[in-house]
This record gives structure tokens, C-alpha cells and sequence, in this order.
């Protein structure tokens, strides 16, 4: 699949774009804080709904305007076909349309336009934080099944309803009543979570696993174990059974939870952990093992997107290339044979052989278009 044009209005410090694209290499460059990244995350936005930096929608829109406007002209699925997002700075809703019909969530525009997005940050992905492998895993996995993106909405609303609920029983106890009617709920959805990850990560695994003994010439074995709550027995049991764990978890929880005003029970502080030929990539990797692992993963993510679609998903990578040596930089991109891909960097240096340049300037392109180098 290919974006072939692009069109902003008010997105970020774009006040209004109109760009083609190649549907191999586009190579985007410019100065820091010109619009590159915000390029990248308007492509990415068009197509999951989701930012990848933003916590509210409202911050898309530009500085002093009501709305943006983010338009995208793609070829998938064997056909032309638009999206369009429009979202406003206050409480009101976002829109969306697919060739012009409105559509209700960004569900219903599931594998049009599947991106992944690399940059500098998930390079260290496996020595941060669980909520930072977490959100990556995430991304990947709203945009393959649909269902798996409603229900971590459905999950996460019903997680603060029932921290409210945690924390106003000191005061009120009894608000407590509700409580059960929450557990039931959480424990039923969060089942529905632990299982798709189950899966997810167990595809993710093997196909990293693949990517980094080619990267590592077969030295070292990838492995990837999916971490969830401790009451579950097997992440792979039917959902009932999964329910059932998460259900007597809680019950053994509950004096806990009360006394503390936590949730201490469900997917929520879900983790993955990778090791190689055995050896805890997190306690023990060297910066180049973390990299190369980290690589490794992003690739299989674009693997398992494009087995999934039957077409490569876009690959988004900002600023990663600088950040990598010479070998690293051409196992990358040896990769990425086909495809269309979008690489943002300040000095494009050895790449701008790769396919189009865009320069971008203060929100604006700087050169005129169609200057392919
Ligand atoms: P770097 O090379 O440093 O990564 P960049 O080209 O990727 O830079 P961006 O992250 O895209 O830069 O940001 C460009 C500018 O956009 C920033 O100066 C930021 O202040 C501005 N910006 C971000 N959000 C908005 C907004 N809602 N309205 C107007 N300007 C914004
Ligand atoms: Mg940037």
C-alpha cells in the first residue's frame, strides 16, 4: 500500500500542506523543530487514529485554530481510496471518513493505512519502562484486530471507574456496592486482552527471533516471554478460564486493594521480556545487543502487519537511521526492499540517494516538488 498525497490543515505547526509521495523511499529533511516529526505523525494518525506523542487529540490542532484537517489519498486493497480526519480543540468529537462516507471509529478503517513507526526511543524499548513496551505493543496490535483496540478502550475505562471507586471508599463506604459489578467487568475484558497478547507476542517473538539470527550471523537466539497478571495459569486457556483467573485473583487481592486504593489485579502492568541465547536482554545486554534486538522487533512488527494485510505496511522512521552505524544502518535498509517508507532526518547525507527528498522549512516545503534525487 502507498500514501500518495498528503494534505494538512492546521496540524501541528503545518498551517496548510499539499505534498505527493514516492511510493518507495521519501526521505524528509530538515532542520530540528521544522515539522518533520509532525509530518510523520500525521501519516501515522491518518491511518490508526492514534498519536504516537500526543495524550489529547486537541494538541494536533494548530496554535490558535478551532480544528485540523488531516487528508490522505492512498492506494490499497487493490484500489484509490481517501481518508480523512478532522479533529477539534474542544470536547467535541473527531470525524472521520472513508471515501467520503463517515465512519464511527477507526476500526472501520482497519488496514488501509498500516503503519510502523521506528524512532530513536525504541531503541532502548527493551531497557525502559513496562509501559513504554507496553504502548509499542499496543500500537501494533489496535491496528491488526480491531476488536483488540475496542476492548483496551473498554478496558481502560472501566479500570478508572474502578480506581474512582477505590479511592472514594475511605470516604463513602458504600460505594463499595458497585464494586462487584466492576470486578466482573474488568476480569471479562481484561481475559479478552491477555488473550490476544498471548498471541501477538508469541508471532512477535518468532518472527524477531528470525530477524535477529540473520543480524547477529545466527550467534545469538531471540527469545520473547510475554508477562501477565500472576493469577493467570496459561495465557492461551479459553477466555472463560482466563476470567476465572483473574476473578479468584482478585478475591485474594481484595483486603489489598482496599487498603491501598489500587487495582492490583488485571493486564494492565502486562510486560514482554526478551533474552538472548538465554541471557536477560534487560539486566544484562549491551547497548549493541538492546539495538539490534530492538531492530529485530520493529521488522517483525512489520512482518506480521504485512502477513496480516497482504500488503507491506508504511514504514515510518524517524531519525533512527542517523542513530545507527554503518551496519546497522544497512541490515535496515536491506530490509526494507519494498514498500514505501518514509525516513525523517536533519543531514540526509548518505541517504538522499534513496528516493525523493522533501525539505521541509517551518512548516512549509522548502524546495519545489518533484526534485527526486
Ligand atoms: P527535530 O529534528 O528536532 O526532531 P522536527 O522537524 O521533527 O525536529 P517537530 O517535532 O515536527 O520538529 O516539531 C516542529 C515544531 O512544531 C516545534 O517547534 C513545535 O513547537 C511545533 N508544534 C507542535 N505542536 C504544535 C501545534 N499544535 N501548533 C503549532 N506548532 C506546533
Ligand atoms: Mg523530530
Amino acid at each position: 500500500m502507498n500514501l500518495n498525497e498528503l494534505t494538512l490543515g492546521s496540524f501541528r505547526n503545518y498551517e496548510a500542506l499539499n505534498l505527493s509521495f514516492d511510493p518507495g523511499v521519501n526521505l524528509i529533511v530538515g532542520d530540528n523543530a521544522q515539522g518533520k516529526t509532525n509530518l510523520l505523525e500525521s501519516i501515522f494518525y491518518l491511518g490508526s487514529g492514534k498519536s504516537f506523542r500526543a495524550q489529547k487529540n486537541s494538541e494536533l490542532v494548530r496554535f490558535g485554530s478551532d480544528f485540523c484537517d488531516i487528508e490522505g489519498k492512498i492506494f490499497s486493497q487493490e484500489r484509490e481510496q481517501t481518508l480523512r480526519w478532522i479533529l477539534f480543540k474542544g470536547s467535541r468529537p473527531r470525524q472521520l471518513y472513508r471515501n467520503g462516507a463517515k465512519k464511527k471509529t477507526a476500526g472501520e478503517i482497519s488496514g488501509v493505512l498500516p503503519t510502523v513507526l521506528f524512532c530513536p526511543e525504541d531503541l532502548m524499548v527493551l531497557k525502559t519502562g513496562a509501559s513504554q513496551r507496553r504502548r509499542m505493543g499496543d500500537y501494533v496490535l489496535c491496528q491488526l484486530r480491531p476488536n483488540y483496540d475496542a476492548a483496551l478502550t473498554e478496558y481502560h475505562r472501566i479500570l478508572d471507574q474502578k480506581s474512582r471507586i477505590l479511592k472514594e471508599h475511605f470516604e463513602n463506604p458504600r460505594i463499595l456496592e458497585i464494586l462487584p459489578e466492576f470486578n466482573q467487568r474488568l476480569c471479562q475484558v481484561g481475559a479478552l486482552l491477555i488473550s490476544y497478547r498471548a498471541r501477538f507476542y508469541e508471532s512477535l517473538g518468532q518472527s524477531a527471533a528470525k530477524f535477529h539470527s540473520q543480524f547477529s550471523g545466527g550467534s545469538e537466539e531471540f527469545t520473547l516471554e510475554y508477562h501477565t497478571d500472576s493469577g493467570i495459569r496459561d495465557p492461551f486457556a479459553p477466555i472463560s478460564e482466563l476470567t476465572q483467573d483473574l476473578l479468584e485473583h482478585l478475591q485474594q487481592r481484595y483486603r489489598a486493594e482496599l487498603e491501598t486504593g489500587q487495582c492490583l489485579v488485571g493486564p494492565q502492568k502486562d510486560d514482554f521480556e526478551v533474552s538472548l541465547s538465554g541471557v536477560n536482554l534487560k539486566s544484562y545486554g549491551s547497548q549493541g545487543q538492546t539495538r539490534t534486538a530492538a531492530i529485530s522487533l520493529k521488522l517483525a512488527q512489520r512482518e506480521l502487519m504485512g502477513r496480516e494485510f497482504g500488503e507491506e505496511p508504511v514504514l515510518l522512521l524517524d531519525d533512527v537511521l542517523s542513530e545507527l552505524d554503518p551496519g546497522r544502518q544497512d541490515f535496515v535498509l536491506n530490509q526494507i526492499v519494498s514498500g514505501q517508507v518514509f525516513i525523517t532526518c536533519c543531514e540526509p547525507g548518505r541517504f538522499t540517494k534513496l528516493g525523493k527528498t522533501i525539505e521541509i522549512r517551518s512548516g512549509h516545503l522548502a524546495a519545489p516538488e518533484g526534485n527526486d534525487l
